[in-house]
């Protein structure tokens, strides 16, 4: 079974080793049609300024963006690809192209601060090496309503060759001022076993891997950058808690290792999943190798605790940022998660 830290790290693999390749987005069926559509126009020198990418967020939307950066600044791109050997395309490649100016996903921070898009802007003023100077924002619906006004300025005026590049998941979250001023292309969603494929084809791993890469890959979930999540190990804890084996909180080492936000955000990512087995529906995607332990957690919940333990992981997710306490709010999670009392409580605070 595929379990080691490669998968917890795979959001950084795919940065630093896929987005390089063209072939990444060549592999990416669902983003064909969107590909050629942006190859059209930039061939028609009508991209807009202000380009919005409305899709799945993951690994394969990362790739997207940075392989249409490179396509831009690229000195002879080849049939609308990147070359991927001229000078820009190697700079970008080492991350030191002085002219793309980036906000990466960040797990972490469910907002963007206003200094972080002010320090931007002013890199982007800085700087003037090449062509165009681009401007890259991930998950843009982070953006909150200082940080929001300080683009927007640049938006409604954008400076001479100044293009941004934005992607979002949820766009109903945008800043409506926000939206209006970008141009908004609409990703195909990729079905499982497209997103499986993606995987198998671009890092080589077998199936089952694959498979669990796919559920898996989601910002908001899983930081790239931390390699010490054992997503299994977690929601074996889990299920050794919830059917009651062991001391009540022995099987909570996992948890505890975990950082709280990483934890919260994989629990309520598997909580849905549970409640719709229980209810006997079909879950998209689901990996194999993670079915048995959603199975006995459906078995070990009754319908009347789905709302309460939704409830109460939301409020785990919204203590999990504060530095006080950690271990004893990870345990309290624990002890309301087996008590049985847990509806009637949350209804009664
Ligand atoms: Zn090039």
């Amino acid at each position: 079974m595929a379990t080691d830290n490669a998968e917890a790290s795979l959001a950084g693999l795919a940065e630093q080793r896929l987005v390089s390749d063209p072939a990444t987005i060549r592999h990416a069926d669902w983003l064909a049609d969107a590909w050629a559509r942006l190859d059209r126009m930039i061939g028609a020198g009508r991209l807009p300024h202000g380009l919005l990418l409305h899709g799945r967020l993951g690994a394969p939307m990362t790739a997207l963006l940075e392989t249409l950066a490179r396509r831009l600044i690229c000195e002879s791109p080849q049939e609308g690809w990147p070359c991927g050997t001229c000078r820009a395309c190697r700079q970008a490649e080492q991350g030191s192209f002085p002219d793309i100016h980036r906000l990466a996903d960040d797990a972490e921070h469910r907002d963007i601060p206003v200094d972080t898009i002010r320090s931007l802007i002013d890199g982007a003023f800085l700087t003037r090496f090449g062509r165009m100077r681009l401007v890259l924002i991930e998950r843009v619906e982070r953006l909150n309503r200082a940080s929001g006004n300080a683009l927007l300025k640049l938006l409604e005026e954008p400076p001479d060759s100044m293009q941004f590049l934005c992607t979002v998941e949820q766009v109903d979250r945008l800043l409506p001022t926000i939206r209006s001023r970008l141009q908004r292309l609409r990703l195909r969603e990729p079905r499982p076993e497209e997103q499986a494929g993606w995987w198998r084809q671009t890092i080589g791993c077998d199936p089952e891997q694959a498979e669990l890469l796919a559920f898996i890959d989601d910002p908001t979930l899983v930081d790239g950058s931390e390699p010490t999540f054992d997503w299994q190990a977690v929601t074996e804890a889990w299920v050794r808690l919830a059917e009651g084996r062991g001391t009540p909180l022995a099987p909570l080492a996992p948890w505890l290792t975990t950082p709280r936000p990483v934890l919260a955000r994989w629990l309520l990512r598997l909580w849905p999943v549970v409640a719709r087995r229980h209810a006997g529906l079909p879950v998209a995607g689901l990996p194999r190798a993670l079915a048995p332990s959603v199975d006995r957690l459906a078995a070990a919940y009754g319908i009347e605790q789905w709302l309460a333990v939704h409830t109460r992981l939301i409020r785990f997710a919204r203590e999990a940022g504060h530095p006080l306490h950690p271990e004893l709010s990870v345990e309290h999670l624990a002890l309301d998660l087996v008590d049985p009392r847990l509806p009637r409580r949350i209804e009664t605070p």
